[in-house]
């Protein structure tokens, strides 16, 4: 597969297979968005009182941060800034550990870069020594996330370290921290002591603004500028730069969408254990679960019923598994109870 297979448009459902919040945004976001004036649609967005919201929410420096269209924008600005190779010069290398977030793969082959995969354990446990032993003169970026998608499991900081210490002058070491929100794990605090690590965020899942899109790199400035300039100037929009301060101002919305979260991931162990099934503990908004031979059975069933869960199988490591978003309690019982009845009615 080249390129992205967007997951077809399901919005008559219940959207369970990109990880989105359920719950929606504050609804402070949506009185600031009813407050929009026309002239400030009318103009190019300013951006510096966002990025100041942003840095303090994520307690740096705002000349640290630069706000995107997504995450998703960061990523690829960070693959053409770093992967494309100078003429006549020798292909640059982006190490990937598997199973991943699939843009990294997509985004390495858009600049020229050479994907160098690097196979899981079973129990998704970092692979860092397999990291470690493709590391070559031609890496320029470890794309790394944590908490991963689509496991759920965490990675040691440690380990972000030593990858860091250990690529040649000239990489960089990008951890995406979309789901850090949930796991309470940052590698922002150690930032400064390593200038060659480019942290990602999004506001599109803890947040509940993915239709907004907004998200942030976070890094020192010399090695996001050339990042920057791969990003176009005005990217983000009025309505993103308003929600996100509008957000940041009601972080008990957040709190309780992570609460929902935690008691989601609760309910949704407790069946697999009841079912026999297998899952991996996550530390994000969603639950990785092996099913085995009744994986597409339970997607299937699950689709009949408008509930939309993502099939990982045929991702590395993944084989017979589906990806569920654990968020609003009340939506995960309805996908609990189809897994059930998919199950029970299975010969
Ligand atoms: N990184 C990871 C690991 C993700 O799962 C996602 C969302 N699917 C993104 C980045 C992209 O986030 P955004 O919506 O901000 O583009």
């Amino acid at each position: 597969m080249s390129h992205y297979q967007k997951p077809p448009e399901l919005y008559d459902g219940l959207r369970l297979h990109q990880n989105e919040n359920t719950g929606g945004c504050s609804p402070r976001v949506l009185e600031a968005l009813a407050r929009l004036r026309a002239d400030e649609i009318g103009f190019y967005p300013p951006y510096a009182s966002a990025t100041d919201a942003v840095a303090k929410y994520l307690d740096v420096a705002p000349d640290r941060v630069t706000l995107l269209n997504g995450l998703d924008e960061g990523i690829m600005a960070l693959a053409v800034a770093y992967l494309r190779a100078d003429v006549g010069g020798p292909v640059l290398e982006a190490i990937v550990p598997e199973p991943a977030f699939e843009i990294f793969r997509f985004d390495t082959a858009v600049a020229g870069g050479k994907l160098v995969p690097v196979m899981p354990h079973a129990d998704f446990s970092f692979a860092l020594d397999e990291v470690l032993a493709v590391i070559t003169p031609n890496t320029r970026v470890a794309f790394l996330t944590n908490p991963n998608n689509p496991t759920g499991v965490g990675m040691p900081l440690d380990a972000i370290r030593t990858i860091a210490r250990r690529v040649p002058p000239g990489a960089v070491v990008f951890v995406d921290e979309a789901y850090a929100e949930f796991a309470g794990v940052s590698f922002m605090p150690d930032l400064d002591a390593f200038p060659n690590v480019i942290v990602g965020r999004t506001f599109s899942k803890a947040f509940g603004l993915a239709g907004l899109r907004i998200g942030c790199l976070v890094g020192a400035p010399a090695t996001v500028d050339a990042i920057r300039r791969a990003v176009p100037v005005y990217s983000v929009n009025i309505a993103a730069v308003t929600a996100i301060q509008a957000a940041l101002q009601d972080l008990d919305h957040l709190d309780g969408y992570l609460r929902q979260v935690a008691e989601s991931k609760a309910l949704l162990y407790a069946a697999c254990d009841r079912l026999g099934i297998k899952y991996w503990k996550s530390l994000a908004n969603f639950v990785l679960v092996c099913a085995g031979d009744r994986t597409d059975a339970i997607v299937k069933g699950a689709f009949d019923k408008r509930i939309y869960l993502r099939d990982r199988s045929t991702e590395p490591g993944c084989a017979g598994c589906l990806r569920m978003a654990t968020g609003m309690v009340e939506h995960t019982r309805r996908a609990i109870a189809v897994m059930e009845e998919v199950l029970c009615a299975a010969p």
